[in-house]
């Protein structure tokens, strides 16, 4: 029987890629997505396209309230949540001395408070099954640092303690709990960003180019798969070497 995965993002960038990824390992799946009204609308045509079903969701996942409501959808429509994939995030760069208070808020809130409100409402459906696979997007940044992000590294370092916690706390459970932690990734996200910041992150990476969204969608694939069964509060890096 097919699998029921949720990615939050998954409108555009690598939430999309990891959306189509999962559908097409048989998966039924669920997009969120909060803005991108016409990006959503396509991302479900194309997992259809691969004879699975998929929805929509719009839900800030940064809002306790939206995520229950969310969850709660997902479990009318397909009766059971398998696989959570945290992926939904925001940048709002600048240095520490000139960072916005809102700016810290908003990073921390929409990257990191949605994986706990994500997990919350999750989890419970998940522990009732003794089974479930939960991948979070965190990033070399939560790792190695960086500057002009004490937010973003903040959160996705967060991430990370969160991931190792809470794959101790439901474990015997059945339900992995992982995160993958990109370098650099190809995206609307990224493409944002200053040439010449661009250039220099690329000229220091080993492999000699930053990675795909297929990259990153193959990771999360096998991490929700059956042969990543035994691994559990992992932190998987895919960034070409950047940071090891
Ligand atoms: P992206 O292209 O900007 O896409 C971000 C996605 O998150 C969009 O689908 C967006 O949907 C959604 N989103 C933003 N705020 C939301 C909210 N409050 N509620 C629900 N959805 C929300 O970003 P990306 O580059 O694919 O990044 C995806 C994840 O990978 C992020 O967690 C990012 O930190 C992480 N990552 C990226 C890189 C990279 O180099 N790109 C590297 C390491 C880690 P709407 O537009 O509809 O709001």
């Amino acid at each position: 029987m097919a699998k029921t995965a949720v990615v939050t993002g998954a409108s555009r960038g690598i939430g999309r890629a990891v959306a189509l990824r999962l559908a097409k390992d048989g998966n039924n799946v669920v997009v969120n997505y909060l803005f991108d009204d016409e990006d959503y609308a396509g991302t479900v045509k194309e997992i259809e396209a691969l004879g699975v079903k998929g929805i929509a969701i719009k839900a800030d996942v940064s809002k306790f309230d939206e995520v229950k409501e969310m969850m709660e959808k997902v479990k009318g429509e397909f009766g059971t949540v398998d696989i959570l994939v945290n992926n939904a995030g925001i940048t709002r760069d600048g240095l520490l001395a000139r960072m916005k208070e809102e700016d810290f808020d908003a990073v921390i809130n929409v990257n990191l408070k949605s994986v706990f409100n994500c997990c919350r409402h999750a989890v419970p459906y998940m522990m009732k099954q003794r089974s479930g696979r939960i991948i979070n997007m965190a990033s070399v940044v939560g790792l190695s640092g960086q500057g002009g992000q004490t937010n973003y590294a903040a959160s996705k370092a967060g991430i990370i303690g969160f991931t190792k916690s809470l794959a101790k706390e439901i474990g015997s459970r059945n339900i992995t709990v992982n995160a993958v932690a990109p370098g650099f990734v190809e995206t609307p996200m990224t493409d944002a960003m200053p040439q010449k910041a661009r250039e220099e992150i690329l000229g220091s990476i080993p492999l000699g180019r930053g990675a795909t969204v297929g990259d990153i969608a193959d990771a999360v694939s096998f991490l929700a798969g059956e042969q990543a069964g035994y691994i559990t509060g992992h932190v998987l890096s895919i960034n070409g070497g950047m940071y090891a």
